[in-house]
């Protein structure tokens, strides 16, 4: 067939289900986005309400997927019925659920920091005989950016972090606390990848991540052949296991060359939005293209490309955009402090034109509202020249 139609609800109608449409608006696929919330059927561009509940939006869709994983469970399962919702509820179910998404990563067999569950304090004694200090604790349900989370360095810390973790825990009779041992990482990286109806596996190159107080500031591609082979293995690992359609990524810990995961999104992903200008099919298409069964776009990168958060911002100079290759995409969501306002990619035909494009942005943007870029700020000498 020449032309695709194709009318794809999205459970979350946030920067991720927006960025899904205007991506593939040429192929003629229309989405429509579930606010979660208030459980509106919306627009992904204008938020204008175009119906409500969610049985009628399932019926008139051809393809159901999501954009983020903490759904509830309900409404998981009327999409599961229905036949049409991709990836599998298992897997959107394991990226909201700490303990689910660990005791996958051990049946595919793919390295991952070791753990324990806490529910009791009795738990909490033992996990720190068996897991070790320092540790990271980290709520089982309801975590994202860094939020619901501990960090034990001594024993003499645990009477007080025990009184916050108990209060989380009687939040919900679901929640649990995992602790996990603290990786000593030397960096993070990220792997964003498509799996189609087929089986058929394509990735990107890995991303190398920073993150600022536990929210993700800057993202590069990067090209080190031998950490994508081992990135690559394991996400096949995972996807495989999960008989996963869709973008999928793997957030990893390097340490000394080595891979660990540590934590896996079954959806597009923060870290994959350089491939808008960095690859040939950007992630948010193939994620499309994945779950309405068509084939997938290479995942090849065209250019050197970094992606920066504007966190909590809702306008950046605009000499940013006459700099030679430097995308802004904002997300149209009302400003509040920390929020991921939207991003902007920068690419360079070489990596030292990237680094140079870097420099020239750092010394742009706001360096207290982006702290990120503050070590490349060029001293006052060079800023003269
Ligand atoms: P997001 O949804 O933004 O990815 P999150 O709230 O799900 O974040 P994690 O990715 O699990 O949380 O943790 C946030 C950050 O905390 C990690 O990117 C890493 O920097 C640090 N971190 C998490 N677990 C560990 C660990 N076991 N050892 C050392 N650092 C860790
Ligand atoms: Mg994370």
């Amino acid at each position: 067939m020449a032309s695709t139609t194709a009318q794809v609800l999205v459970l979350g109608s946030g920067q991720l289900a927006r960025m899904m449409s205007l991506a593939v608006a040429p192929l003629n696929i229309d989405i429509k986005a579930f606010d979660v919330g208030s459980e509106n059927i919306v627009h992904p561009l204008t938020q204008a309400v175009l119906g409500h509940g969610l049985v009628d939006a399932i019926a008139s869709a051809d393809v159901i997927t999501a954009e983020f994983e903490h759904i509830p469970h309900d409404v998981l399962d009327l999409c599961e019925q229905s036949g049409k919702f991709y990836p599998t509820t298992k897997a959107i179910k394991a990226g909201g659920d700490r303990r689910i998404e660990k005791s996958l990563l051990d049946d595919a067999k793919v390295k991952n920091a070791p753990y324990a569950i806490i529910n009791t304090r009795e738990d909490f004694d033992a996990a720190v005989a068996t897991v070790g200090l320092p540790m990271v604790l980290k709520s089982a349900l309801g975590g994202y950016d860094g939020k619901g989370q501990w960090r034990l360095k001594e024993r003499a810390q645990m009477d007080a972090i025990w009184q916050e973790m108990q209060q989380c825990i009687s939040e919900s009779p679901a929640q649990a606390i995992v602790a996990e041992a603290f990786i000593p990482f030397q960096r993070e990286v990220s792997l964003v990848g498509a799996r189609s109806t087929t089986g058929e596996v394509k990735v990107y190159p890995l991303a190398e991540n920073v993150h600022t107080d536990g929210v993700l500031t800057l993202s590069t591609a990067i090209d080190e052949p031998q950490l994508q082979l081992q990135a690559k293995q394991m996400f096949e690992a995972v996807a495989d296991s999960l008989d996963y359609v869709g973008v999928l990524a793997l957030e990893f810990f390097d340490v000394d060359g080595q891979l660990l995961v540590n934590e896996i999104a079954p959806r597009v992903h923060n870290s994959g939005h350089w491939t808008q200008q960095g690859a040939i099919t950007c992630q948010f298409e193939n994620h499309i293209r994945a779950v309405c069964g068509l084939p997938l776009g290479s995942t090849e990168c065209i250019r050197p490309t970094a992606m920066i958060n504007i966190l909590g911002e809702d306008s950046v100079p605009n000499s940013l955009l006459a700099l030679a290759d430097c995308h802004i995409h904002w997300y149209g969501k009302e400003k509040r402090a920390g929020r991921k306002m939207g991003h902007i990619n920068l690419c360079g035909q070489t990596k030292a034109e990237l680094d140079s494009q870097l420099k020239h942005v750092a010394a742009i943007l706001d360096n207290d509202a982006f702290p990120v870029l503050k070590h490349l700020i060029p001293t006052k000498a060079m800023k003269m020249v």
